[in-house]
């Protein structure tokens, strides 16, 4: 089974190459934002506080997310999946040393680091355009990729689609602020471990997917 984090701004398609992986290769995403978005959903104590932060655009707590984080490994635990590409964490360094340490008892460790590089302009105007599948989540734009049957979801083929409270211009200018600050330095952190990549995300998707499976060698 391989481990793989995708590292890379909101909006450089890390979703959208998952999707990839997910669907074509058998391998399962676990993407933070997802999970904490689930979690708002519910009536817990925590959840009016998260959407309070991710509105806002900055990060929950390393303790919140990594206790969310290491429940949703000890469930993979066992489970038939080809590999577990990790989406949207880590995001700091302290997140990076806290997912070596649980990979390590559970007798894993990280495979590839996959840093999707992209524009700033190009990811503002993405994550304007962006539009999610209510019911798979899966990711969609205004301009550069929609649905192949109209309003028809191309992987579970659901007719409800839905924006992100976090797409807006200033929440979008906070997030990528937030991520060269913090999440950024976690590119040297995996260079110098000589395990990390990196592809262009502002190619074609076919193209990044293709650059993807050629590294990870599937
Ligand atoms: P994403 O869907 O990955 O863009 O994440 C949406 C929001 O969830 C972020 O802007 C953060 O507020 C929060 N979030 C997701 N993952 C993490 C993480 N690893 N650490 C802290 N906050 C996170």
């Amino acid at each position: 089974m391989k481990n793989v984090i995708f590292v890379g701004p909101p909006g450089s398609g890390k979703g959208t190459q998952c999707e990839n992986l997910k669907t074509n290769y058998g391998f399962i995403q676990i993407s933070t934002g997802e999970l904490l978005r689930e979690e708002t959903q519910s009536d817990s104590q925590d959840a009016s506080e998260i959407k309070k932060i991710m509105a806002s655009g900055s990060f929950v707590s390393d303790e919140l997310i990594n206790e969310i984080l290491a429940k949703r490994l000890t469930f993979l635990q066992n489970k038939p999946i080809s590999g577990v590409i990790f989406d949207g964490y880590p995001r700091n360094l302290s997140q990076a040393q806290n997912l070596e340490k649980l990979l390590l008892n559970l007798g894993q460790k990280i495979d590839h680091v996959i840093e999707i590089s992209i524009e700033r302009e190009v990811v503002i105007k993405r994550l304007k355009g962006r539009y999610i599948c209510s019911n798979c989540k899966a990711n969609y734009s205004k301009y550069y990729k929609k649905p192949k049957i109209e309003d028809v979801c191309d992987y579970c083929k659901g007719s409800n689609f839905t924006f992100r409270e976090d797409d807006n211009e200033n929440v979008i200018n906070s997030r990528l602020d937030t991520y060269d600050k913090l999440t950024r330095p976690l590119i040297d952190y995996y260079t110098e471990k000589k395990i990390l990549k990196q592809v262009d995300g502002s190619s074609y998707m076919d193209e990044v997917s293709k650059q993807i499976c050629l590294i990870l060698n599937i």
